[in-house]
């Protein structure tokens, strides 16, 4: 077997959704919703089951959707996008990670991940051969250790693969960021892969920026998006990947190898819903934003100290005045056992040296779910 994937653990969220089935917890772990995306959408995609169009749709997506996808980019980003040539749809934004990386690098090529991670990038990275260069950002601040960036890049960098907003921290990256990356782009000769799956979930006034719109950025960007996250329908693996002509044609290529097409009837319900209201999207992010004033109320009266989170579904706490044995993982064991409450310690999203005593909730739930979480942890600590 391949010893990198033998070698791999059962992601974090599913183990932890496990121990939240096996002790009746509340699961504010995995980052899915438990309500039901808009109506609209799901009724498109049953209509569209209905009517006759289930074989394989065309490699790169429906038109519809590849349409709507180029017509979003214009209206949030002012970005211009040709949907025959710049948009690949995909199952899922984890595909289009591994398409977009299978697309850029070549074994030996080193790729700039930032840590805290999400655990699929570094499985993939190393599955192609590539050499991964981690900088990581730490507690509380989180800020872009920009001196430990540059020295990441070198004569062999490929690509960074940044996400923003970003799982688990929910940070937003700033203009200014953004610009520096950008700048390290164009002295290396280097690409992004940008996971924008939150783009849409952002906080406080904030604005999500694609790396993409900044100056000379057009043509070394990968952007990725996902349908599970803008309509609250984590379910359905619909992720689409913008990017300049000459690279996408390549990115087809990894997506034909990789699964070749997605469900035709979900691509064609996602078009229309990419094609709402901004009532919609103004809706979402509100509502994720009370969710999370909400939690932190009362993660912040059970004692925890809670971390800005500026977008995405999680926001972190800091347990280290309410228990100090043990790491963040036992924590969360002792939290799902004890407490009835599931949240994912920090350290899963770390390949070097672990953080402590920070836990990632969830807090893409409803009120009555969160007021039952908040009332377990006050219980018990
Ligand atoms: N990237 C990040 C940062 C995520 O949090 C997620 C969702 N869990 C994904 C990618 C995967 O998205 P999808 O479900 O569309 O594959
Ligand atoms: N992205 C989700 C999270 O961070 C989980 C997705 C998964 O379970 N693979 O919670």
């Amino acid at each position: 077997a391949n010893s990198l994937l033998a070698n791999t653990g059962t992601t974090i969220f599913t183990v932890m959704s496990a121990l939240a089935v096996r002790h009746q917890a509340i699961n504010l772990g995995q980052g899915f919703p438990d309500t039901e995306g808009p109506a609209d959408v799901v009724a498109a995609a049953a209509a569209a089951l209905q009517d006759g169009r289930n074989q394989y749709p065309p490699l790169t997506g429906v038109p519809e959707l590849r349409q709507a996808v180029a017509a979003a980019n214009q209206r949030f980003y002012g970005l211009d996008i040709d949907a025959d040539r710049e948009v690949v749809v995909t199952s899922g934004a984890t595909e289009a990670i591994t398409a977009s990386l299978m697309a850029l690098i070549d074994p030996g090529d080193e790729v700039v991940l930032i840590e805290p991670l999400y655990d699929t990038y570094l499985p993939v990275v190393k599955l192609l051969g590539g050499v991964p260069k981690l900088v990581r950002l730490a507690p509380p601040e989180w800020e872009l250790p920009r001196a430990e960036l540059a020295a990441a890049f070198g004569p062999k960098t490929k690509a960074i693969l940044l996400n923003s907003p970003m799982n688990p921290i929910g940070k937003v990256f700033s203009a200014e960021e953004l610009g520096f990356i950008a700048s390290l782009l164009e002295q290396h000769d280097a690409y992004a892969v940008c996971d924008e799956v939150y783009e849409h979930l952002v906080f406080d006034g904030l604005r999500h920026i694609p790396l993409m719109t900044l100056p000379g950025m057009r043509e070394r960007c990968l952007r990725i998006g996902s349908a599970g996250k803008t309509f609250s329908l984590t379910g359905w693996k619909v992720g689409y990947i913008t990017g300049p002509a000459a690279l996408m044609g390549v990115v087809a290529k990894a997506h034909q190898n990789l699964t070749f097409t997605t469900a035709p009837n979900l691509q064609r319900a996602v078009a229309l819903g990419l094609a709402k209201d901004d009532a919609y999207f103004a809706g979402l992010s509100a509502d994720l934003q009370a969710q999370r004033d909400h939690l932190v109320t009362g993660l912040t009266a059970a004692g925890f100290k809670t971390l800005p989170s500026g977008g995405s579904y999680f926001v972190l706490a800091d347990y280290a005045a309410l228990d100090s044995d043990g790491d963040d993982a036992a924590f969360c064991m002792k939290l799902a056992e004890r407490a009835g409450v599931v949240a994912i310690p920090l350290s899963a999203f770390y390949a070097g040296e672990k953080p402590r005593h920070h836990v990632r909730f969830a807090f893409c739930k409803q009120t009555h779910v969160l007021d039952e979480a908040i009332t377990r942890l006050t219980r018990y600590f």
